[in-house]
């Protein structure tokens, strides 16, 4: 029995620094995508001064914490964000193989899509903009790993979609502004096909509130919605 923990907590170890390794390469992608970069060839530089980081300076979470915060080269504190997002990814490493328990397809779909989401949350918190690229992604791993009832699916989601356009577009209407864009109504559509109309529809809620929240704290009057429903499914892969 003791055994059989040491390993799982072996196992959940590995999978965090793998995962954390993943978070700070869909980090970088981000990154190169919202500066125009080349995605391959650019090497990964210090945001402050502009120094080509080694190896050794791209370890996730380990490099962030050795140097205390702060660039080795300039000595500029680096960017919180990139440690959250490698802590952030190591644990939905983590929670989805607890809440799957075994490493098989199912986990590589889940993890794929978690990828995905986060990533593009990183570029529309930065820019407003969830890329195409992105939801073809979601829709490709989507394809790849279901065999059964994808007529169902896609019906499924283009109904949810229709109907949050519509909804969207009314709300526009009376209050004059835009309240959702179409990349937020195509991410809908991709989410839709790997949930339920019950969970679809808890996502959209737990957003909602996620995204409420985050206006009446920070008294802003313009967020950008797809995070949050990343958030939303990302909750709702690991822990429902
Ligand atoms: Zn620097």
């Amino acid at each position: 029995m003791i055994n059989y923990s040491l390993i799982f907590y072996l196992k959940l170890s590995f999978l965090f620094i793998l995962g954390s390794f993943f978070g700070s390469f869909i980090n970088c992608l981000s990154y190169r995508y919202i500066n125009s970069l080349d995605f391959i060839y650019s090497r990964s530089i210090c945001e402050n001064c502009g120094h080509k980081l080694n190896v050794s300076d791209l370890i996730p979470v380990f490099s962030y914490l050795l140097r205390k915060g702060k660039c080795k080269y300039c000595g500029k504190p680096i960017d919180k964000s990139h440690l959250l997002i490698e802590i952030i990814t190591g644990i939905v490493f983590v929670l989805l193989f607890i809440k799957n328990k075994y490493l098989n397809y199912l986990y590589l779909k889940d993890i794929i899509l978690s990828l995905i989401l986060i990533g593009l949350s990183i570029i529309d918190i930065k820019s407003y903009i969830i890329p195409d690229g992105f939801i073809i992604g979601g829709i490709i791993n989507y394809l790849f790993f279901e065999f059964d009832d994808i007529y169902l699916d896609l019906i499924r989601a283009f109904i949810i979609s229709v109907f949050i356009y519509l909804l969207v577009i009314i709300m526009n209407k009376n209050n004059h502004k835009d309240n959702m864009g179409m990349g937020d109504i195509k991410l809908i559509f991709m989410i839709s096909l790997y949930f339920d109309a019950y969970k679809v529809l808890i996502i959209i809620l737990l957003a909602s509130i996620l995204g409420l929240i985050e206006i009446l704290i920070h008294k802003r009057n313009k967020i950008p919605f797809g995070p949050f429903i990343a958030i939303a499914c990302i909750i709702t892969l690991t822990l429902l």
